[in-house]
């Protein structure tokens, strides 16, 4: 799962606005975002196979992001980062940790077997990659109803709405980039496109997202 996580993200943003939009965006993969630096470090691995149906990733090891412990432990960590550096309110702290979480649910949902279910268990993933065009239409359809909701919260503030379309255009243009990649480099290279896609998307909401200066329309 790629741009479904970013589901989460716009959900949250519409139940909870009291967190900025960026601090979202970023929860929902923060676990991958720990992910590619741990697989750029070489302590977690991966190596990747052309022929796979879907997704070309083979998920060798990856106990520190993506375990259920290692989730769980994120998405406290995530919650705490909000209360305590972003000074959110607790309910959208809260909220923020939830949606780090939800990253492992929808990898759970996607994976071939690859998540630990605790150090030494089983592995587990119920291979929703192994039916491509399902899966990237429950990605993009799970975008399309929560930015309907974003849109909707932001229409709500006096917003305007181009600019959550414009930022779904992004999210739809990085899936099918994602989908049409050779998916046959070397894995610290595909870590590394893979953080600065997640880089891109934060920085892209940010923008997108920040107040407007004093006397000027809100975008
Ligand atoms: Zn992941």
């Amino acid at each position: 799962m790629f741009v479904g996580h970013y589901a989460a993200a716009l959900a949250a943003k519409a139940a909870e606005p009291r967190a900025p939009l960026w601090s979202y965006i970023v929860a929902s993969q923060l676990v991958d975002w720990g992910w590619s630096c741990l697989v750029m470090a070489g302590v977690e691995k991966l190596h990747l196979d052309p022929s796979l149906p879907g997704s070309h990733l083979v998920l060798d090891e990856m106990p520190w992001t993506h375990s259920l412990p290692g989730a769980l432990a994120w998405s406290v960590g995530g919650a705490l980062l909000g209360r305590f550096v972003l000074r959110v309110p607790w309910a959208a702290a809260a909220m923020l940790g939830a949606v780090v979480f939800s990253h492992w649910l929808g990898d759970l949902l996607v994976h071939r077997p690859d998540l630990l279910l605790y150090p030494g268990g089983p592995k587990l993933g119920l291979g929703f990659w192994n039916y491509p065009m399902p899966e990237l239409i429950l990605e993009l359809g799970l975008v399309a109803v929560t930015a309907v909701l974003w849109t909707g919260q932001r229409k709500a503030e006096g917003r305007h709405a181009w600019p959550a379309a414009l930022f779904v255009g992004l999210l739809v243009g990085l899936q099918m980039i994602n989908a049409l990649l050779p998916g046959d480099g070397a894995p610290e290279a595909m870590a590394r496109t893979a953080l600065l896609a997640y880089i891109a998307t934060a920085v892209w909401a940010w923008w997108m997202d920040r107040h407007p200066a004093p006397g000027r329309r809100v975008v």
